[in-house]
This record gives structure tokens, sequence and C-alpha cells, in this order.
């Protein structure tokens, strides 16, 4: 926070109440614990469809300024989220103000553990950027409000491969939408960022007969998709640019700009990076370009959807089926951008609050 100082007018001074849209938020929450180095914050944006629920972001954060925007954002997006995907979760996200491979500690997570306790299940946690599913299982230790655990413990593992399969059902409603087929075979799909979700997007991709065109900063990543997958391996500065059907974004965000959006020679957007447009007006110049972009918290929903079926035990069978839903999902949200004529963004958005607002005047109705 800025500390009030001579030299600052008090009507500039921004506080924690000025920062937080209290419009927005329903509340947020500070946790410290001295002993293990924990300063912890979790935003609770909005419980109407049920519990908040988001992953755990363990990051050295520049300051408590840069953390609390951070999870503000966070949270919020989450509920735009859950509620896209049809889960009855609501949107949270808690940060860890530190840098993980310094401050990592069971002492660390069992305090973190408590502070989610003590918020009685409004919040539930998993893991996110700089957390892992064992990390989870010490949180578990002393709170219910955990999910995403090991599958040794019963619970749904690692998210990837489940984000990796949400990614192929909205690759496949955009080519329903633009092509009128579901059949992927012969495209030429380029994916930034062969990690976690891009391999395992690029692996179900390569066995449906689509042509690759990887990119990543990592080139052990890039080595093995070129041998394993027969993928064409370009640099990270030209990937955007590449002439293909559909362009995968699954490295970090803020692909999209007013100087990348001219350069992409894409019919279609569809990638698991979270944030990818650098600002909302980016959504309406992607509309302009004519390219079809599915949001990324559409797209990237497998994992949450995942996450979330772990609650009560977790059944392979049940997440998939949830996950393939975000195939119809975005088949609604392009036929409404199209109906309305806006931004396929700005048209997930409406989705998500449509929902919400009808299920606060259920809850209101007597
Ligand atoms: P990851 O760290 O395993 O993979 C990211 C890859 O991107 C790495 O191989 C890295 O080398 C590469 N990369 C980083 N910067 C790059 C750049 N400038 N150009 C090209 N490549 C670059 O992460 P992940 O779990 O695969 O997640 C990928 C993205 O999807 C992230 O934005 C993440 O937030 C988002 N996401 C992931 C999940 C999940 O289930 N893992 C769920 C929802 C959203």
């Amino acid at each position: 926070m800025c500390l009030p100082d001579e030299t600052i007018p008090a009507e500039a001074i921004l506080g924690v109440f000025d920062l937080v849209d209290t419009e927005s938020h329903e509340s947020v929450h500070f946790g410290v614990d001295h002993k293990s180095g924990l300063r912890s914050i979790i935003a609770i944006h909005d419980t109407t469809l049920g519990p908040a629920l988001g992953g755990t972001r363990f990051y050295p954060y520049a300051s408590e300024d840069e953390a609390l925007v951070d999870v503000l954002r966070l949270s919020k997006g989450m509920t735009y989220k859950a509620a896209c995907a049809g889960l009855d979760q609501g949107g949270g996200k808690a940060v860890i103000i530190g840098d993980p491979s310094e401050l990592r500690s069971d002492d660390l997570f069992l305090a973190y553990g408590r502070f989610v306790d003590s918020l009685g299940g409004t919040y539930i946690t998993a893991e996110d950027v700089g957390t892992t599913v064992s990390d989870m299982a010490i949180v578990r230790q002393v709170t219910d409000h955990v999910s995403g655990l090991p599958m040794e413990m019963g619970g749904s593992g690692d998210p990837s491969p489940a984000t990796a399969r949400g990614v192929v059902s909205a690759i496949e409603a955009v080519s329903e939408h633009l092509w009128d087929t579901d059949e992927l075979a012969g495209r030429r799909i380029a994916i930034k960022g062969i990690g976690k979700v891009g391999f395992s997007l690029a692996e179900r991709l390569h066995r449906r007969g689509v042509e690759l065109v990887v990119a990543d900063i990592n080139t052990s990543a890039t080595d093995r998709a070129a041998s394993d997958l027969g993928a064409k391996v370009i640099s990270v500065d030209d990937i955007h640019a590449v002439d293909c059907d559909i362009f995968a974004p699954c490295a970090l965000g803020a692909d999209f700009n007013a100087v990348t959006i001219p350069q992409l020679a894409c019919s279609a957007i569809a990638g698991s990076a979270n944030n990818q447009l650098a600002t909302p007006a980016d959504g309406i110049r992607l509309k302009d370009a004519g390219i079809t972009y599915v949001p990324d918290f559409v797209a990237n929903a497998g994992g949450i959807i995942n996450i979330a079926s772990g609650e009560g035990g977790y059944s392979t069978e049940k997440a998939i089926a949830m996950i393939d839903r975000i195939r119809s999902t975005v088949a609604n949200i392009l036929t409404k951008a199209v109906e309305l004529d806006i931004d396929t963004h700005a048209a997930a958005v409406l989705v998500a609050d449509e929902r919400i607002a009808a299920a606060k005047q259920q809850e209101e109705t007597p």
C-alpha cells in the first residue's frame, strides 16, 4: 500500500479499499504466519452459484499491491470460468507472496491450510502456478476445503491433461462453427508453449491427423514435439504470425494486442493460456479482423472442471462428460456473439452474468 507521506495529498493515497472493487468482490482476507513466512491473500469474488473455487498462486510479487491486484483479477476470472463451464461453484483465488523455491515448506502450507479452513468452506483451494498437487496434500491435513489432490488420495491429480482435452473440445466447436465439420485431419494448428497442457494438446491433435507447428523458449520441449509428433518448429517471435487454421496459445498470457493482432494469419484462436487479451478492446480488434476467438476462460476450463469433479470422490467418467460439454458451451457463445454482433469475450461474459443473475433471482424469490 502507499504509505502516508507529506508529499502525497491525503486524497491521492490508495488503500486496500480503493483497490478492491467493493461493488464486485464479496470479501478479501489476509493471512499471516510469521514462523513459516506465510503472507497470503484470499479473494472471494462471487458465491452465488456455490462456494468459491480457485487455485493458489505462489509467486514472488514485486509488491503487496501487485499481489492484491492479481488475486482480485484472478478471482473475478474464476467466477466467469465456473459460470460458463456450468459448475455450481463461485469464483475465488488465493496468492502466497514469495519465491516458492526459497519459501516452500510443510509448515507454510499447514499455516496456509489453517487460513483456508478459517473461511469455513466459502473458499475451496487447489493448485495453480507455483503450487502442486503434493502441496495440496499437505493443505488437506488441516482443512477439508481443498481439491485437486493427488490421485492416490482419491483426488483428481494433475489438471493439465483435462485442460488439453477441453481445448480440443473448443477447437471442435470452432471447426464446426467455421467449416461445418469437426473433422480435424489435415488442419494446420500452431501451438505456442509446449508445456504440460501444450504437449498433451499436441499429442491429441497429432492423433487426429492435424499438421502441427510449435514454438517454445524451451528447446527440449520443441525437440520432443518434432521427433515424437512430426511438428514443425518455428521461433517464438514468429509463431503468432504463422499461416494456420487455428492458433492455440498455451504459454503465458497477453498474446493479443494492437501490434500482434494485425500480424495474425489464422482463422481462429483456441488455447489454454490465461488472460490472452492484453485489454478487453483486443477482443473487439479480433472480431474486426475476422478471427474467431474462443475466450481463454472458456477454452481452458477443463482443468477446473476436473478439479471440481474431484469433490466428494473423483470419477474420470463424470469429469470427462463435463469437460466435453465445453464444445456446446463454445458453440453457444460463438452463436450468441454473431447474433448480437458483439465480440466473443463480451458474449462469454454475458453468458456468465446471465447465469449468475438467474441464480440470484431464484434465491430472492420467496
Ligand atoms: P507449463 O509451465 O507446463 O507450460 C508453459 C510452456 O510455455 C513451457 O514449456 C514454457 O517453456 C513455455 N513458454 C513460456 N514462455 C514462453 C514464450 N514467451 N514463448 C513460447 N513458449 C513459452 O504450463 P501449463 O500448465 O502447460 O500451462 C500453460 C498455460 O495454460 C498457462 O498460461 C496456464 O496458466 C494455463 N492454464 C493451465 C491449466 C492447467 O491445467 N495446467 C489450466 C488452465 C490454464
